[in-house]
């Protein structure tokens, strides 16, 4: 079975793309195949997964949502072992423009992956800092988002608008929807705050935070310039162990909660953040 997953926090900067990326790769070195889907004009994963300079200009993501490419047409091999990407051109902007006038809109990037002649393990998504359209397909196409979330103090601000917006597509568009986890990303361990943080957060959504956290480490931050994830750029660094740890706590959390997956409402309590 597929597991597809939407890297979504309309919040930017967050490290949604840095997780799409590293996590791919890092599942990748456990021989899962991956397909990392760019939904972001500023194509920033297909940049860090190393593809900006193979991208032909016609065959991106934006193109197979229009319906004018085949899927499968679109899709490269990474460098990185057993990972693919769907990239994304600064075309994508004109998506949003492109798509009003479409029928069923929210469901372009579903329907397209309908089409798909290759099995993948995990399909990670990464959407832009909106909650636009382009975030809207990420979220009907997927059945499981996985929020980043920095630890700092205005970390849950915003989360409101994220839920409900995820509750609406529940509730509309993608019933089978669900938040998979809340990742903690650029966490430092010595700064009160990020404990702080992390207990509020513990307490508004309970036992959907992963336990890897993501430290801040510079070393992720240096990768995307050589178009390499961490366990490429440096598999020594603290970066790569916390994504290598991050696959192997996703791969656990599929096989664990493959028997019963509780609904994102009976888990959270909007009301309260
Ligand atoms: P956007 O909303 O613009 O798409 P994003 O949520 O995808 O942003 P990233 O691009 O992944 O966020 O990260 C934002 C910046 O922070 C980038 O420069 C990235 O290299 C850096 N960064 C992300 N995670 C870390 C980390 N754990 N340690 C150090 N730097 C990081
Ligand atoms: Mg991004």
């Amino acid at each position: 079975m597929t597991q597809i997953i939407a890297m979504a926090n309309q919040k930017g900067g967050v490290g949604k793309t840095t997780t799409s990326v590293n996590l791919a790769a890092s599942l990748g070195a456990a021989e899962k195949k991956v397909l990392l889907i760019d939904m972001d004009p500023q194509a920033n994963a297909t940049s860090g997964i190393g593809l900006t300079e193979t991208v032909s200009e016609q065959k991106t993501v934006y193109e197979v949502l229009l319906g004018e490419q085949n899927i499968n047409a679109c899709i490269l091999k990474a460098k990185t072992p057993f990972v693919w990407a769907l990239p994304a051109t600064s075309d994508l902007a004109g998506f949003e423009v492109e798509a009003v006038d479409l029928q069923d809109r929210e469901f372009l990037l579903h329907k397209a992956l309908q089409n798909l002649d290759k099995d993948f393990d995990y399909i990670l998504i990464d959407c832009p800092p909106s909650l636009s359209l382009i975030t809207i397909n990420a979220l009907v196409a997927a059945k499981d988002v996985l929020v980043p979330l920095q630890a700092e103090y205005y970390a849950l601000e915003g989360l409101s608008r994220l839920t409900e917006t995820i509750e609406l597509v529940q509730e509309n568009l993608n019933p089978r929807l669900n938040i998979k986890g809340i990742v903690l990303t650029m966490f430092d361990k010595r700064n009160n705050l990020c404990h702080q943080v992390e207990t509020e957060i513990n307490t508004h959504f309970p036992n959907l935070v992963w336990e890897t956290k993501i430290p801040r480490n510079v070393r992720l931050s240096e990768a995307p310039s050589f178009g390499q994830p961490i366990i490429q750029y440096d598999i020594t660094s603290v970066g790569s162990q916390s994504y290598l740890a991050l696959a192997a706590e996703c791969i656990e959390q599929y096989k664990s909660k493959e028997i019963e997956t509780p609904t994102t409402s009976d888990k959270i309590n909007t009301q309260r953040v």
